[in-house]
């Protein structure tokens, strides 16, 4: 790797390593720029660090203390965001549906939420070129969206037991299902300049991190291109202040390492920090936020899983977490909702399982052992759904400090009437489908996922905080990159998207650069 002097500017500082910071590190590195990332995590080697054991990887998850409020208020750790080189794609079930073209025209189509200032055609070149560096496992033919320009580089994973029922109990109703996208590789695969990548070996406990590198998460697969460019990654380097000139410009990231502080100075920084600690930083630093918007518009997809108990053998812990999707109800004929959801068969580890039968059912001791027995016979579905922007929802900094003494993020959370609708209408689809599929003892759990929004991407400088360029509006060489510049949720799994826009900004950002324009 190569070593940049603080003292000196290097082109850019990107701060954070996931799904919007490591895809464009490699870009800008790749064009010639002296690119250096700071991320708060850990840089680990997964075949040493990456057990088969839920216990011993939460390391992997961001597990500062989140203050939580709202009527529903929102889990975090392992719920919903990671650290570490690789961010939260060290611990994500590499789940990686393109939306829908009519997701990014949400307020066009129902008059609520909002568009987004780019459209699907803008994206969908970077879908292409994704779906192929990370070597993404899927159907030949995807059933839902417009025609595709390029198949998916591999064949589908194997299903796993909860996808096999669900599969044939959709079948018996006349809901269509396919094969799951997974960035996760069907069979060995060779990336340019990194070399070969293993095939899955459907251990299933992708979200312990993938200790044979068969997972796309980015430190297998953006960060070594990086790296190999030139570019600099600082791990276990937390990022406190942004310092600016008097044109408000960001000049020097100050940055915690080892103990002591230490300072880049740079001239373009790419903050890609997540949708919770993106905000944060703003606010602590007082920047980007004339409109008044950072860390508002928080979402969290709609997500409520159903679970069943069956007389077959389901192992839910074995093959590939989430193998089969359905997405017939994007837009349900009869919806009482704006916006849509996706359905996905799931497999769960037996740690994560057991809080949730305890939060949803209230099971503790004696009685949640006794349900655990049945463990090996539970399946499960769950959604991803729609979840509007609304003024009830938001970060904002608490007057409680963390140890490094800045101010803990407090996250209000409540779902509105929209989403309420959404997970009452699917609940009753997945109680269907699991009862055709003759599961017994069926429950739902409620739950969102994923922390979207609190710095949207918008064409107006009075309600958002960059433009459709991923640039501040306030701060000429700040450029925010990751899910906190979603303007509405998606129905579908956000990281493909975050990596999309990830690479579109700096294609922009580079063309702006050989114009002499920044
Ligand atoms: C259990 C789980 C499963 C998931 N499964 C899927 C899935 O199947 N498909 C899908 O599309 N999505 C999935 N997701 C969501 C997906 O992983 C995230 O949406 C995505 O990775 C977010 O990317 P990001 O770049 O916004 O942030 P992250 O990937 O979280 O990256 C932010 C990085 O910034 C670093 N950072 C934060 N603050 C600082 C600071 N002050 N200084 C330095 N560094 C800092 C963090 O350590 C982190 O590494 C899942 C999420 C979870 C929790
Ligand atoms: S199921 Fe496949 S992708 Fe997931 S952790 Fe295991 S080997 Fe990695």
């Amino acid at each position: 790797m190569r070593f940049y002097s603080t003292s000196e500017a290097v082109d850019a500082v990107v701060i954070g390593t996931g799904a919007g910071g490591a895809p464009l590190m490699a870009r800008l590195a790749a064009a010639g720029l002296s690119v250096v990332a700071l991320e708060a995590g850990k840089h680990w080697t997964p075949s040493r660090d990456f057990a088969t054991d839920e216990r011993a990887q939460a390391k992997l998850f961001w597990n500062d203390e989140r203050l939580s409020a709202g009527v529903d208020p929102l889990p975090f750790g392992n719920n919903n965001s990671g650290t570490g080189v690789g961010g939260s794609t060290l611990h994500y079930t590499a789940y990686v549906p393109r939306p829908q073209p009519d997701d990014l025209r949400l307020h066009t189509e129902f008059g609520v939420g909002a568009d987004w200032p780019i459209a699907y055609g803008e994206l969908e070149p970077y879908y292409d070129e994704l779906e192929h560096f990370l070597g993404v496992s899927g159907p030949f033919a995807y059933p839902w969206g417009p025609p595709r320009r390029t198949t998916y580089p591999l064949a589908p994973l194997p299903l796993n037991g909860a996808a096999q029922l669900m599969k044939r109990a959709c079948a018996a109703l006349g809901i269509r299902t396919s094969p799951a996208a997974n960035a996760a590789l069907s069979a060995r695969y060779f990336q340019t300049d990194i070399g070969w990548r293993a095939a899955c070996t459907n251990r299933g406990f992708c979200q312990a991190g993938c200790s044979t590198g068969a997972k796309a998460s980015m430190d297998v697969t953006f960060v070594p291109l990086a790296l190999r460019a030139g570019a600099e990654v600082r791990a276990e380097s937390f990022v406190t202040r942004l310092e600016t000139d008097r044109a408000q410009r960001i000049n020097g990231v100050v940055y915690v390492r080892n103990g002591r502080e230490e300072r880049q100075l740079c001239r373009q920084v790419f903050l890609c920090a997540g949708a919770i600690e993106t905000p944060r930083l703003l606010l602590i630093n007082d920047l980007a936020n004339s409109s008044g918007q950072v860390g508002r518009n928080f979402m969290a997809h709609t997500g409520l899983q159903v679970w069943g108990q069956f007389e077959e053998d389901v192992r839910p812990y074995k093959g590939i977490p989430g193998a089969l999707i359905s997405e017939d109800t994007h837009r349900p004929a009869d919806a009482d909702f704006a916006g849509g959801y996706l359905l996905q068969s799931i497999g769960v580890m037996p740690v994560t399982y057991a809080s949730q039968m305890s939060r949803g059912r209230g099971l503790w001791g004696a009685r949640l052992r006794e349900h655990m027995r049945g463990y090996n016979h539970t399946a499960g579905i769950n959604i991803l759904g729609e979840c509007l922007p609304s003024a009830h929802n938001y970060v904002e900094l608490s007057d409680e400090l963390d140890a490094r003494g800045l101010p803990k993020p407090r996250v209000y959370f409540t779902n509105g009437e929209n989403e309420r609708r959404i997970n009452a209408h699917a609940e009753k689809l997945m109680r269907e489908i699991w009862t055709t599929a003759g599961a017994s003892d069926i429950w739902a759990y409620p739950r969102n996922a994923h922390i979207i929004g609190t710095c949207r991407m918008g064409t107006d400088a009075e309600n958002s905080v960059v433009n459709s360029e991923s640039r501040a509006f306030d701060v000429p060489n700040l450029y925010i990159v990751d899910n906190s510049i979603f303007p509405s949720a998606l129905s579908c799994n956000p990281a493909l998207t975050i990596m999309a826009l990830s690479l579109r900004t700096a294609d922009l950002f580079l063309q702006r650069a050989r114009r002499s324009e920044i």
